[in-house]
């Protein structure tokens, strides 16, 4: 029988864990903070924002939301930026992405002090991660391994196939299943016969970014499925870059879309909040 991995019920369990932890933290005198950055109102983007202070507000963060309208300099922010940086009350900063095109976002992520990088995306935070040293890691693949850890699936020795490479997600998910002792497999838009290799997956994640595109022929069969993607179909339905339907049956463990993977990412920001102010 294939087990659905709940990724909203093992994201409510850990923003429970953390509750628990920030109270402690109030009480020692510690308020745990986090700036978030939105530049413009994309839509998509407001209602990730809306999501992250929502997330806080539960568990205890205080969340000082920073909206930025869309023609605000590459100064003007990297100032802010600065001002957060050097600010001892603010413990985490988080820059929404996509920023609009006249603003660098590799120099942005730079600017953001390590020590605040609750995204993990700033290089130091990828430097250790590529070293095996502590820091902040990538919230979505970082969610996707606590996953596998409360839903006791093992990764040491496995066959594991990504595909996808993004800074994002991608990558820092091969690093973390190398980690886990995983054997690692990165496809891509260049990888040739795709199936020919997703097919060797006992783990197979997939963050390409194109819905449905993972049917039953790139799946063999008892493999987990984790479904990184979120889209809206043709009926305004949200799926994921799986085929649900069609991978379901022959898959041994798979996420859902939405309820999957999505909610795990907030829950790890949390962590990474929590992480900053220790
Ligand atoms: P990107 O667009 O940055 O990367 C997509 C990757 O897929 C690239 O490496 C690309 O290869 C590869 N790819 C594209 N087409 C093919 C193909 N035909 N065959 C093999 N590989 C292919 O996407 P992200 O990693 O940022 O996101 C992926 C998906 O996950 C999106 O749907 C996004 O919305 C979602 N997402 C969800 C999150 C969540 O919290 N649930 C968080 C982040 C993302 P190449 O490098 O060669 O171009």
């Amino acid at each position: 029988m294939t087990v659905i991995i709940d990724g909203k019920k093992t994201s409510s369990e850990i923003k429970d864990e953390l509750k628990e932890k920030v109270a402690k933290l109030n009480k020692q005198g510690t308020q745990i903070t986090l700036a978030v950055i939105q530049v413009g109102n994309d839509p998509a983007s407001t209602v990730y924002v809306g999501n992250k202070k929502k997330a806080c507000e539960y568990i205890g963060i205080k969340s000082l939301a920073h909206e930025l309208p869309e023609n605000t300099s590459q100064e003007e922010l990297l100032q802010l930026v600065g001002k957060l940086n050097q600010d001892p009350t603010v413990h985490g900063i988080l820059v929404q992405l996509p920023l609009p095109k006249h603003i660098d976002e590799d120099l942005v992520i730079r600017t953001i002090a390590a020590e605040k990088d609750v995204d993990g995306f700033h290089p130091e935070s990828v430097g250790k991660l590529s070293i095996g040293q502590k820091g902040f890691l990538s919230c979505t693949p970082a969610g996707i391994i606590q996953l596998f850890k409360r839903y006791d699936i093992p990764m040491e020795g496995k066959e594991c196939v990504i595909v996808g490479r993004s800074n994002i997600v991608g990558k820092p998910m091969a690093l973390l299943m190398l980690r886990e002792n995983a054997t690692v497999t990165i496809c891509h838009s260049r990888t040739k016969d795709l199936a020919e290799v997703t097919k060797r997956a006992d783990i197979l994640i997939v963050a390409i970014g194109k819905p449905r595109f993972i049917t039953k022929d790139f799946v063999k069969e008892g493999a987990v499925v984790i479904d990184v993607g979120i889209h809206r179909d043709e009926n305004n339905k949200l799926c994921g870059d799986v085929d649900y339907e069609d991978v379901f049956p022959i898959a041994s463990a798979i996420t859902p879309v939405p309820g999957g993977v999505g909610p795990m990412t907030i829950a790890m920001l949390m962590n990474n909040c929590v992480e900053a102010a220790l």
